[in-house]
């Protein structure tokens, strides 16, 4: 399939006008993977950038005209899954930036958003009418509110499942025909935003991390101002610690007295943010124990750090701070401190009480040169022991590869995922060739254990999907029946998850 045939770019023009036709060399660069060493391996051919539904439908009808592979995005900030690249070199970015509607229902708490709403817009429009509801937000909070439930990216605040919380989408299928699933499905529905089964099937989940439909509005459940947030930020002194913290906080977790995902990371995610590496050390290889040991009485944080928050009533989350408490009395943490905001109080300027912020991104400076990360996030049952074996194992993995170990464990209702933003200095071919290796030494060590990433790079999805194999891949094989049957020309997103159309599947790596 070639993705550059100047007919279809006239058409593309002549539907969304010439300005939004994208295609110069300094275009697609703009439209790379600016993490990847070699930006050139995932480059599109080009962006079109449609400002309506409508405008979207006729992009597709033109695409299936000319055989054209489109992959959306919504704002294209995907750092460490590939930016706003696709799978496949040379297709078309498909850029939904322009698209940034936004309808609040301040009463139910609800929000309907097109894709190019990033958390920034949502957060100011908030503001700026005075409606108290809260976002969730990643930890960097670049991209949109979109695009990152989409891909099922994950918050710090009892909203932090965003994907979890979508309640209703308007989707461009392949075929250029529009859907709205849930009640959306009849016309004027007050319940759209509100119902989130409809009747009979619910597809909003088929739209996430797929390649079935382009997502043209969203809707979002968000968490009314709570009166109060209370919690307590834990330090541990030592890489052990790691086990016992979680079997002490999975029962809370599991029976809903912490309804967010505590996240239990490393002394890298803090000196990775506020510091480079060499202002530490000039040595190569894993960071020695004396410099670690700096690096936490400089932060003065402990091996591993995680922050509990309760949301709600304050009679509740003073209640859930006892019981925190008493999980803890007597365990041999290294210190403790407690953390409140009261309704009232200034905005905290966190992630926890969903303020977007996006500092976190000059983690990518970490070693120097131009920078950036890759994610590696497999997904394991919530206990201690088996947290523990997976830190060591993967630890080791970093230290034969001369990498800073940069890993935290997030706790959902009823599983672990083992996040790993592996920092690099994109201008060093050595460690780049070592980033490719140990990346696909940790999905085989996941695979051994036969855990599965939740959520990976481009250049990695065909590894990932693989190691999803029960029954000779019975799910990829589902996943592309489907596929050819809604996008029997394979316009949208070759690739993406795994899942290439019919007349790709050659390009499967
Ligand atoms: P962000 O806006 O947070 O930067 P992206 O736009 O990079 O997020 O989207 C993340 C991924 O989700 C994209 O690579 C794409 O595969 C998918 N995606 C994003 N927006 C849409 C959409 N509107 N419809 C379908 N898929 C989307």
């Amino acid at each position: 399939m070639t993705s550059f045939n100047p007919a279809a770019f006239r058409a593309f023009a002549a539907a969304i006008g010439q300005e939004w036709v994208m295609t110069s060399a300094e275009d697609r660069i703009s439209y790379s993977d600016h993490f990847a060493a070699d930006e050139s391996k995932h480059q599109p051919a080009a962006a079109i950038a449609p400002a309506t539904a409508e405008e979207v439908r006729a992009v597709v009808r033109i695409a299936n005209q000319y055989k054209v592979s489109l992959w959306p995005i919504s704002r294209g900030k995907n750092f460490g899954y590939g930016g706003a690249a696709p799978v496949m070199k040379g297709a078309v970015v498909l850029d939904l930036s322009r698209m940034k509607k936004i309808e609040v229902d301040a009463e139910n708490g609800t929000v309907l958003v097109e894709p190019g709403v990033s958390f920034f817009d949502l957060y100011d429009y908030l503001q700026e009418r005075k409606i108290p509801l809260w976002l969730s937000v990643p930890g960097n909070s670049w991209g949109s509110v979109a695009g990152n439930a989409l891909d099922r990216g994950v918050g710090y605040t009892s909203y932090g499942d965003h994907a979890a919380r979508i309640c209703g989408l308007e989707v461009v299928l392949p075929d250029g025909d529009l859907v709205r699933t849930g009640m959306g499905a009849m016309k004027d529905n007050p319940s759209w935003q509100l119902y989130k089964p409809g009747f009979g099937p619910s597809w909003d989940s088929m739209f996430c991390q797929s390649n079935f439909g382009i997502v043209t509005k969203l809707g979002l459940w968000l968490m009314p101002e709570p009166e109060s947030v209370q919690g307590l930020d834990f330090e541990f002194d030592k890489p052990e610690d790691l086990g016992w913290a979680i079997d002490t906080i999975m029962p809370l977790r599991r029976d809903g007295v912490i309804q967010q995902s505590p996240s239990i990371g490393n002394w890298l995610r803090s000196a990775a943010v506020m510091t480079t590496r060499q202002q530490w050390t000039k040595d190569k290889g894993p960071l020695n124990d004396k410099v670690v040991t700096a690096i936490r009485e400089k932060f003065k944080i402990g091996w591993w750090s995680v922050q509990v928050r309760f949301y709600g009533p304050t009679e509740i989350t003073e209640a859930s701070l006892r019981v925190l408490e008493k999980a803890f009395d007597k365990k041999p943490i290294l210190s403790k401190k407690p953390a409140k905001w009261t309704r009232g109080d200034p905005p905290e300027g966190s992630p926890v009480t969903g303020v977007p912020v996006s500092f976190p991104l000059a983690n990518a400076n970490w070693h120097g040169g131009r920078g950036g990360h890759i994610g590696y996030s497999p997904v394991l049952p919530p206990k201690g022991d088996l947290a523990m074996d997976q830190f060591k194992r993967t630890y080791d993995l970093y230290s034969k590869f001369g990498m800073d170990y940069h890993a935290s464990f997030a706790m959902g209702d009823r599983s672990l995922t083992n996040v790993n933003q592996i920092l690099y200095d994109k201008d060093n071919p050595d460690m780049m060739g070592r980033v490719d290796a140990m990346f696909r030494a940790l999905v085989a060590d996941a695979s051994a254990h036969n855990y599965g990433e939740y959520r990976t790079h481009i250049e990695y999805m065909d590894l990932v999907a693989d190691s999803y194999k029960f029954n000779d891949h019975a799910l990829r094989r589902l996943n592309e029946r489907v596929k050819d049957a809604l996008d029997p020309n394979g316009i949208i997103a070759p690739g993406k998850s795994g899942i290439w159309p019919k007349a790709l599947r050659g390009e499967r790596s």
